[in-house]
């Protein structure tokens, strides 16, 4: 059965969707940190993001890193912090969240709960700053 990532990117399930290639995607995740908080994945469904090939690992570091960037622009902080977890949803993913100190990457902290029109929002920035 397709993962839900999967079915995300096959358009079954909806997303507040960021960027798009051949190979990657990217989209808010529904329980954000902070506002810009967003999952970088692979269309390959892929569990763990280290049986990835060596070309897909570094071409998916690089499609986030432009991500990161635009997240940056849109939502000014210190940096944008990298984190792999992936012990919830078997299909790797990345999340990468702008940070204005080390406590905005505790995943133990709660989740912002936002509007879908906050959602479209943030998405939008985002999208507006690639
Ligand atoms: P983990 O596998 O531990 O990295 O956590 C999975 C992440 O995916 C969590 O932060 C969830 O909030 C997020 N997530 C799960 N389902 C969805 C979804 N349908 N849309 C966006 N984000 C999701």
């Amino acid at each position: 059965m397709a993962t839900i990532f999967s079915r995300i990117v096959a358009g079954e399930i909806p997303c507040y969707k960021v960027a798009e290639d051949d190979k990657f995607f990217a989209f808010l995740d529904i329980n954000p940190l902070v506002k810009g908080h967003t999952l970088v994945i692979p269309k390959q469904e892929v569990d763990y993001l280290f049986d990835l090939s060596d070309e897909d690992l570094a071409a998916m570091q690089v499609f986030a890193k432009h991500v990161a960037a635009a997240i940056k622009r849109a939502f000014p902080c210190i940096k944008v912090g990298q984190a792999v977890l992936g012990l919830e949803v078997p299909h790797a993913h990345i999340h990468l969240i702008p940070m204005q100190s080390e406590k905005d990457m505790l995943f133990s902290n709660p989740k912002l709960k936002l509007s879908d029109e906050e959602f479209r929002e943030i998405a939008d920035a985002i999208r507006a700053a690639l």
